[in-house]
């Protein structure tokens, strides 16, 4: 058995050497078996019809009997070989079966073939007559022969097949008394050698052949699983990029806090949008909408609630969009929707209800907050084909809504489109303006209203733009708008100290002049007022620097640091326009500013009001220390009133209008004593 066992597969050794696998041993083994039992079918009948022949062919043998006990044998043999061969045919040939154990079985059926064909010619040698002995030498070489092939897949049955069928036969002949005999058996044994050696080869060539095979079935399957192993990298990478590209494509497009699409996103599929629309010849209306009362939800409640009311809001929004993609967040509280296939009709129709919807109450952490929003439309193509132009024009048709009534919508129109040529005109003129310094000041005296005598002079900037006169109250927005205003308002002050420090009136009278919100809040205002005194030689404690109540909305701690500072040089601080701005008395408390401005508009109505709201200006004044000055007097009657109050000082029409620097001396020395005739 052990022997067997030796044999299966010997010749197989070198599979190791291209696989390491024990699958891929096995399976070379499977070929090689698979191939003899192919041939096996064909080898049976032969060794059959070989069997047959030896006992039915030699009539004249004495031993006939013993033959058909031989046949008796061979035949049970060959049905053994024959199931064998069917249970491979059936169960096993076209499985991954385990190939050790039929293999053997193979083996041991050829084993007992030859040894059984081997047994006949030494057991019949005897009786056999120079014919039968030399016909079944043949017989036996013919078997060993064709063995030599059949076999080849396993090279020791190969190799041995021969010397079992022949040896014997041939060694017994060899020593046998006649001289044929002698004959017959060198015969025999030569050509169990030249099999042997051809059995070798066979063997060699075919264990090769399945080697190789195998070695090609091997690489195939390397090959194929390298290939899966690169598909499935591939797809690992595929959806690896597939990840990456939707992170850059949500960084670059969405808004991180709504997940709506941001600027860049909306601009390219409101292009795409325009585009269908121009196919389609639809018109199309883009929306601008901005929030009311975000500004106060942010600094009552914190940042961290406006960020969850702007989730709120867009979530609203998204419901009330058909289309994600034509809807953005713009910027701070400003959101855009761009409707497909609208009238301007039809869009405001939707803006008047979406406003409604987008002014629910939003509850949050318990809260409550009510906002409100304000829509500008713009038409495509009716205003504009431009995709950047058409926001910008709902951008104007919001903010001219704005001003008018918030929590409303508004159509882009002809007359917004004049402000707008209007705007862009002076925008350039001004910053021509501030390169060639086309810019020039008048100066307004402020009296004292006890004796008439000017306080101070408030310096007025002027502008000529191709012959208009424009005013300031028109082109100052426009220099706050367009980041302007810090150069502008640094010439301002350095040109009114210079004026100032020439004018001809005696030391008391000091120079008041206006202050952007932003001068105050973004730009190094300390150090421009301190040489623009060094430079001029003005004294500090004649320079009142004159802010506007709009102040209070910007960062108030800076603001407040930058004036105590500006105090800190010797410089006065006033309110201006008090009474028409976010006024807050708490504020005017913390600001401890010097001077406090009341707006003109109260003079206008001082009958009606306004006379109350001075008074209590007054007080309030008095009480925090500060002076007063009320702006806009334009008639005896309004100065006469005002003097009465006990108002400290007067600014209007009636006393001066703005001059130049040139004409305040003669107007102070002919014009205020003819006024102070009048009032005395
Ligand atoms: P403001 O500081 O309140 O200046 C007073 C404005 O009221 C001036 O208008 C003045 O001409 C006008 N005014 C004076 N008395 C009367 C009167 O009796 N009746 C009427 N109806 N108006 C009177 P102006 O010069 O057009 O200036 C408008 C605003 O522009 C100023 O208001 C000020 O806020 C701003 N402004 C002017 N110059 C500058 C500047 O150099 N810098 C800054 N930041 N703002 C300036
Ligand atoms: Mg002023
Ligand atoms: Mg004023």
């Amino acid at each position: 058995m052990l022997l067997v066992n030796y044999l299966t597969f010997e010749g197989f050794k070198g599979i190791s050497t291209f696989s390491s696998s024990h699958d891929a041993a096995q399976r070379v083994q499977r070929d090689a078996l698979n191939m003899l039992y192919r041939n096996n079918s064909g080898s049976l009948l032969v060794n059959l019809c070989v069997s047959l022949a030896l006992v039915f062919g030699f009539v004249d043998n004495p031993e006939k009997f013993s033959k058909y006990i031989w046949l008796a044998g061979m035949s049970l043999v060959f049905i053994m070989r024959y199931l064998d061969m069917r249970h491979w045919q059936l169960n096993l040939q076209d499985h991954k079966y385990e190939p050790a154990k039929p293999m053997r079985r193979f083996a041991i059926g050829r084993y007992f073939t030859a040894a059984g064909l081997s047994l006949y010619s030494v057991w019949f040698f005897h009786s056999m007559d120079v014919i039968e002995l030399a016909s079944t030498v043949v017989i036996m070489s013919a078997l060993a022969g064709g063995a030599s092939t059949t076999l080849a897949a396993n090279k020791w049955l190969a190799m041995s097949y021969a010397g079992v069928l022949l040896l014997p036969l041939s060694a017994i002949s060899l020593f046998g008394d006649e001289q044929y005999q002698n004959t017959l058996g060198l015969l025999g044994l030569v050509f169990t050698f030249v099999m042997y050696s051809s059995a070798k080869r066979a063997c060699q060539f075919t264990t090769e052949s399945i080697l190789v095979k195998n070695q090609h079935a091997d690489l195939l399957i390397q090959m194929a699983a390298k290939n899966q192993e690169v598909v499935e990298a591939n797809t690992n990478l595929e959806s690896k990029v597939k990840q990456r590209a939707k992170k850059i494509f949500e960084l670059s497009n969405i808004d991180p806090l709504t997940k709506l699409f941001n600027r860049k996103a909306f601009l390219k599929n409101l292009h795409g949008l325009l585009h269908e629309a121009e196919e389609k010849q639809q018109d199309l209306a883009l929306l601008f909408i901005d929030l009311d009362g975000f500004k106060g939800v942010n600094d009552v409640h914190g940042h961290a609630i406006g960020d969850k009311v702007l989730i709120a809001i867009s979530q609203r929004l998204i419901g009330q969009a058909h289309n994600h993609a034509s809807l953005c967040r713009w910027g701070g509280d400003e959101f855009l929707i761009a409707l497909e296939n609208r009238t301007a009709v039809e869009a405001r129709e939707f803006s008047t209800s979406l406003i409604k919807f987008l002014s629910q109450p939003i509850r949050l952490e318990e809260k409550l907050l009510n906002l409100g929003a304000t829509i500008g439309i713009a038409m495509y193509p009716e205003h504009s084909a431009n995709e950047i132009e058409l926001i910008e024009l709902a951008d104007t048709a919001m903010y001219a809504q704005k001003q008018s009534k918030k929590s409303d919508v508004s159509v882009f129109n002809s007359t917004m489109r004049d402000a707008l040529n209007r705007e862009a005109k002076l925008k350039e003129g001004l910053r021509e303006a501030l390169t060639h310094e086309q810019f020039y000041l008048v100066y307004q005296p402020v009296v004292d209203s006890r004796n008439l005598q000017v306080n101070f002079c408030e310096a007025l900037l002027r502008w000529e733009l191709d012959g208009e006169l424009i005013s300031p109250a028109e082109f100052i927005p426009i220099a706050e708008q367009n980041g302007l205003m810090y150069e502008m308002g640094s010439w301002v002050l350095r040109q009114a100290c210079l004026e100032a420090s020439q004018w001809e009136f005696d030391d008391k009278v000091s120079l008041s002049v206006n202050v952007s919100v932003l001068q105050l809040v973004y730009s190094d205002i300390v150090a421009v007022v301190k040489s623009a005194l060094e430079q001029s030689g003005l004294a500090a404690h004649n320079l009142h620097l004159e802010i506007t109540e709009s102040i209070f909305a910007e960062d108030l701690k800076r603001v407040i640091k930058q004036i105590k500072t500006l105090q800190l040089l010797g410089v006065k601080v006033s309110v201006d326009d008090f009474g028409t701005g976010f006024s807050s008395l708490s504020l005017l408390q913390r600001l401890s500013a010097d001077v406090v401005k009341v707006d003109r508009s109260f003079v206008a109505s001082l009958n009606k009001g306004g006379k109350a709201i001075i008074q209590a200006t007054q007080y309030i004044a008095k009480e925090l220390g500060y002076s007063i000055v009320v702006e806009g007097v334009e008639t005896e009657q309004q100065a006469r009133v005002l003097m009465a109050m006990g108002v400290n000082s007067l600014q209007g029409f009636f006393f001066a209008k703005p001059m130049r620097k040139t004409e305040l001396a003669s107007w102070h020395k002919q014009h205020l004593k003819g006024r102070m005739d009048t009032l005395n």
